[in-house]
């Protein structure tokens, strides 16, 4: 019962002061110097070369050559969305189980999200449930895939790996090249997970991080474009740095771009952190262990896990209960003890915004979602 779960997140998490939170950076001496040293510098911009070295890193982690840092994850998300080319009047398969900016950054671009069911072993895009949701409504256009229910063209899929779960990224993709769709992966919460052995993010044809005050690594607030595509990467560049030509002296701009540049302040502050992005990954690997061990076997729970060869790196921990009523008895327990467990979102579909949005029948995302509470999952525990 509710009590008895509250206990059990209790003994994992320890005698740690109370309150407990969901997830709290972890901000050290070396990383207070690193952006005191930036700040005296006065190199504190989005040009300044710090940012440029924080690019390289994320490259070296995620395998990709090509990185644009951001002011947000969002902003990224955007960026991704207009260099592979979804515009007015488009859909973009999203999934129904997302933080909101996934969704937000598709209207950004004139688009329309088209709310997709998820699994619930890791709560990422399902496949089986794409496949068969394209063959029933997906039609072959002059321009590409075409909803046959609006009328509108389906741009891009848009996965995103929920709580650093990796998705089956394989499956995925063999559904994209049968309907030559590209690959969009949101892999804010996913910096150092991996498929396959391989980093997510830039699996697909373009990718985004973001460094939220409450991912693994933080900037403050900021994101990242990442992509193995010169020609996207030169994109998502020009198009965050106000569309600015560098072809010629003047200040001319031959697009309306977006201010969306990543201050050097801020790239200083994610440099130092990342150095400790293995060390960070192991510790929350550690707490997701203890947590497995704590929950085995007491029915009626079960943890949210990582795919088969697959590595998260367990951004948020994941407790699936039976039912609603269950899931709202224990967070009340965990609040009662001051420990700030959440539930995880309202399924994207039934926010006031996207009511209109096109969906597949009969989701599981809504079960799920009312069943689910996040844990707290601070490294440091
Ligand atoms: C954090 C997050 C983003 C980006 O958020 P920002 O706060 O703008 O950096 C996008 N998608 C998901 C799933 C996220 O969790």
């Amino acid at each position: 019962d509710a009590n008895r779960i509250a206990e059990t997140v209790a003994r994992v998490i320890g005698t740690v002061p109370r309150p407990v939170a969901l997830h709290e950076p972890e901000i050290r001496n070396g990383d207070i110097a690193a952006v005191a040293d930036c700040v005296r510098g006065g190199w504190v911009s989005p040009v300044a070369p710090i940012a440029r070295r924080f690019e390289a890193e994320l490259g070296r982690i995620s395998n990709s050559e090509h990185v644009i840092v951001c002011s947000s994850g969002t902003a990224a998300l955007h960026l991704a969305l207009l260099a592979i080319g979804v515009g007015p009047g488009d859909e973009v398969l999203v999934p129904a189980l997302s933080f909101a900016a996934t969704a937000n950054a598709v209207v950004y671009c004139g688009a329309q999200p088209h709310f997709c069911d998820v699994e619930p072993q890791a709560l990422g895009l399902d496949p089986a449930a794409l496949a068969r949701h394209l063959a029933a409504c997906g039609q072959a256009g002059p321009n590409g895939l075409v909803n046959r229910n609006t009328g509108r063209r389906i741009a891009a899929v848009l996965p995103m790996h929920a709580f650093g779960h990796p998705v089956a990224l394989d499956e995925i993709a063999a559904i994209c090249a049968q309907y030559d769709l590209p690959l969009v992966e949101d892999a804010a919460e996913a910096l150092g997970s991996t498929y396959h052995g391989r980093p997510v993010g830039s699996i697909g044809r373009i990718g985004i991080f973001s460094f939220n005050g409450n991912k693994i690594v933080t900037t403050g607030g900021g994101g990242a474009v990442v992509t193995n595509d010169a020609a996207l990467g030169e994109k998502a560049r020009h198009l965050g740095t106000t569309a600015r030509r560098r072809d010629t002296g003047r200040i001319e701009h031959d697009a309306v771009g977006f201010n969306y540049g990543m201050p050097g302040l801020n790239a200083a502050l994610g440099l130092a952190q990342v150095e400790r992005l293995p060390e960070l990954i192991q510790r929350k690997r550690d707490l997701a262990g203890r947590y497995r061990a704590a929950f085995a076997g007491m029915a009626g729970t079960s943890l949210v896990e990582e795919l088969p060869d697959t590595r998260s790196i367990y951004w948020l921990n994941t407790l699936m209960l039976d039912n609603a009523a269950a899931a709202d008895a224990a967070l009340a327990a965990l609040h009662e003890r001051q420990i700030m467990a959440r539930p995880i979102w309202t399924p994207l579909h039934l926010l006031p915004m996207f009511r209109d949005s096109p969906r597949m029948p009969d989701m599981q995302a809504e079960r799920l979602a009312a069943c689910g509470i996040n844990l707290p999952s601070s490294a440091h525990l």
